[in-house]
């Protein structure tokens, strides 16, 4: 049973990492942006709203992301636990989560902050932007989302370093070795 959050700024590599912690703990990485995106592409009422607030880097509002979770927490292959990848990001998504953890009795097992210099992370972003073609990983926009990032959601990293759950890995390196960072980041506070 493990219940992780998986936190960074743009282009830390919170994607690549979570699709491999969902392997290593057996548990569904749930990704907020991929969830979006999903709906983007299908044009559902959902993604129709969304997309104005993603194609210029802003964040979907709360109210919105809010019902998206606590209804996919639902979802009975969150039994033994989940990793959520960019969720929370803002206050009211921290109030929420807690809301629905309680509501379930249940807890976080460790909150991970991948971090990541920000010329690493611009250069990565750019690449990504003509690999896989989003469009918000303009310069522009890229620029855009690390700003929010730093003024809505790095601030309430703060929160769960204070409640003893904070993991800091560094995100640089290749991506099976920043993998093993995580894990054994994990079972060192697991001892603790
Ligand atoms: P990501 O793939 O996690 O970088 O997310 C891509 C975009 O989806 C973000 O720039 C936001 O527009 C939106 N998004 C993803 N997760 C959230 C969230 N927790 N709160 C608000 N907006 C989000």
């Amino acid at each position: 049973m493990m219940k992780l959050l998986l936190i960074g700024p743009p282009g830390a590599g919170k994607g690549t990492q979570a699709s491999k912690l969902s392997e290593v703990f057996g548990i569904p990485a749930i990704s907020t942006g991929d969830i979006f995106r999903a709906n983007v592409k299908n044009e559902t009422p959902l993604g129709l709203e969304a997309k104005s607030y993603m194609d210029r880097g802003a964040y979907v509002p709360d109210d919105l992301t809010n019902k998206l979770v606590r209804d996919r927490l639902q979802n009975p292959d969150c039994v033994n636990g989940f990793l959520l990848d960019g969720y929370p990001r803002t206050a009211d998504q921290v109030n929420e989560l807690a809301d629905i953890l309680r509501e379930t009795d249940s807890a976080l097992d460790a909150v991970i902050q991948l971090t990541a210099d920000t010329d690493e992370v611009v250069r990565r972003l750019a690449k990504r932007a003509i690999d896989q073609g989003r469009s918000d990983d303009t310069e522009d926009v890229i620029r855009n989302r690390m700003a929010i990032y730093e003024d809505q959601t790095a601030p309430l990293i703060s929160l769960y370093a204070a409640r003893g759950l904070l993991i800091m890995v560094d995100g640089l390196g290749e991506i099976d070795e920043v993998t093993s960072r995580i894990v054994e980041a994990l079972n060192a506070k697991n001892q603790s």
